[in-house]
């Protein structure tokens, strides 16, 4: 079986330029390294005003998140591997989600505006993701993770970025049950190794992913760090690539060659 390493984590778009974060920005980084595909998310400020938390909406927003999402799907067909997440607000827009999505990304940080979880529009939304049963990356407050994970969407797979450090913090999933389930994953973007290997002691190798958060996260020096822990080579393959293939739902034998 040919091994891909696959980044679980990433934004891309050509929105927002601060930082760059195009596809041809992103290949810059990877070039000449090992890494063959990465899971693309739009970047925030090109969903919502993350600046202004009594944000509501507008058609220019409506345009903008329109156009961030089609970017991603147009990066098809390239050498490299792309993933494309379909970024869900508040228009709870499911009828845009096409085939080649391969997620959902949710996400939202204190003093941004609020997911209207009591809109109707909100659970037909979540029903939709679930027949598409496609997982959802969540980054969300402490309390609406938990709210989502137990009460919104009991048993769908999700996603908590980054361990936990930007839902409210890692130790508080670890004391609330939450990295047990088998429906939670994560991923390692930007997450001190003390953390990622605290994870892999406790609950095993077969829910965590690597993910750079480029471009906050350097995708080289990402994958770097998971692999001079001294894992053995199966959970490295694992976390490197397999967990977020076999998520994803793809083939493990599929993939290009080398974009370099
Ligand atoms: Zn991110």
């Amino acid at each position: 079986m040919h091994f891909r390493i696959i980044d679980a984590h990433a934004h891309c778009g050509i929105q927002d330029l601060y930082p760059p974060q195009s596809l041809e920005d992103y290949l810059d980084h990877v070039r000449g390294s090992e890494i063959r595909g990465a899971v693309f998310i739009p970047p925030v400020f090109e969903i919502y005003d993350r600046y202004d938390p009594y944000f509501e909406d507008n058609a220019q927003w409506v345009r903008r998140r329109q156009s961030a999402n089609s970017y991603l799907l147009s990066l098809g067909g390239t050498r490299f591997e792309v993933f494309p997440f379909f970024f869900i607000w508040n228009d709870f827009a499911v009828e845009e989600i096409s085939e080649q999505h391969k997620g959902i990304k949710w996400h939202r940080h204190p003093d941004e505006p609020v997911y209207h979880y009591d809109d109707p529009r909100c659970s037909s939304a979540i029903r939709e993701i679930r027949r598409r049963n496609l997982p959802v990356c969540l980054e969300e407050e402490f309390g609406h993770t938990l709210r989502f994970i137990r009460d919104l969407a009991p048993g769908m797979s999700i996603i908590i970025p980054h361990c936990g450090l930007l839902n409210g913090g890692y130790e508080g999933f670890v004391r609330a049950g939450i990295w047990e389930l088998p429906n939670i994953h994560t991923d390692t973007s930007l997450v001190p190794s003390s953390i990622v290997g605290d994870y892999v002691q406790r609950y095993g190798h077969s829910r965590i992913m690597f993910g750079s958060d480029f471009p906050f996260g350097d995708p080289v020096s990402e994958m770097r760090k998971i692999q001079r822990m001294g894992f053995p080579e199966d959970v490295k393959q694992a976390i490197l690539g397999q967990n977020v293939i076999r998520l994803l739902g793809e083939s493990p034998g599929e993939g290009g060659p080398d974009p370099s």
